[in-house]
């Protein structure tokens, strides 16, 4: 086990991630939200920040940047789209872009629709991915500067990646999420027992995230719009799988 993470929530929904690398001491965090947060969950592993991947722009994942940059002789990676945060990132990224950490190849995979900035950061050698607001635990995110056609063949390349592949995700909506998701798959059972199982780590205060590909297969209806019940639910059975994706985002924002 020479590679750690360590996920921590801050903010009214969010978590943070710290990955180490035991042999290197390289540690990167994803994103940069809340830098008294960081810094306390720094100061709990002992481990020393060396990397922050900003996988987009919004104030929940990069108001602390800048105090980071300052209190840290860290190398800042964010995407190639610029905002008012991006003068901060001394490297910029875009998709198929690919870096090493600690000795691993991580590839930027683009997941424009939430915003159109969005990088996901997948790491092979350790079957995680970070998905930041793209892709939660039996949802995805809202679709603020893209549009339905764009976040469906973002979540396509997240689709495309190994079952096992495990998924650290940005925000604790997985409740709510459930709820949703019942209302579009009500006859899924795998879908049923998932809830009830989520109630229980919610009501024990655990986090539902990281998740992995499988499940998320198995029980997120926005990675279901194939699945011949959903559709005729829907009373979709002949459209593509971008409108039945739009149907079921459309219908979550109204949830
Ligand atoms: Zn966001
Ligand atoms: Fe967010």
């Amino acid at each position: 086990m020479t590679f750690q993470t360590h996920q921590f929530p801050y903010g009214d929904d969010n978590y943070g991630l710290l990955m180490h690398c035991t042999e290197s001491g390289l540690t990167a965090c994803v994103d940069a939200g809340d830098a008294g947060a960081t810094e306390a969950a720094l100061a709990e592993t002992g481990w020393r920040l060396t990397h922050i991947f900003i996988t987009h722009h919004h104030g929940d994942h990069t108001a602390g940047l800048d105090n980071l940059k300052k209190s840290h002789d860290a190398s800042i990676l964010g995407p190639t789209t610029d905002s008012a945060v991006s003068a901060l990132y001394d490297i910029r990224l875009s998709d198929g872009d690919e870096f090493e950490f600690a000795g691993r190849k991580v590839a930027v995979i683009a997941t424009p629709g939430h915003t159109l900035d969005m990088l996901n950061f997948y790491i092979p050698e350790e079957d995680i991915v970070c998905t930041g607001d793209t892709l939660f635990v039996m949802g995805c995110g809202r679709i603020f500067e893209g549009d339905s056609d764009m976040m469906w063949a973002s979540l396509e390349k997240l689709l495309a990646l190994p079952d096992h592949t495990v998924i650290y995700c940005s925000h604790e909506y997985t409740l709510a999420n459930a709820n949703f998701a019942r209302s579009i798959d009500p006859d899924n059972t795998s879908l049923a027992a998932r809830q009830g199982a989520v109630i229980e780590l919610r009501d024990n205060d655990l986090p539902t995230v990281p998740t992995r590909l499988d499940l998320e297969k198995a029980t997120n209806p926005f990675l279901r719009v194939d699945n011949a019940k959903i559709r005729a639910h829907l009373g979709m059975e002949q459209a593509s799988n971008a409108e039945v994706f739009a149907e079921i985002r459309r219908r979550k924002d109204n949830f």
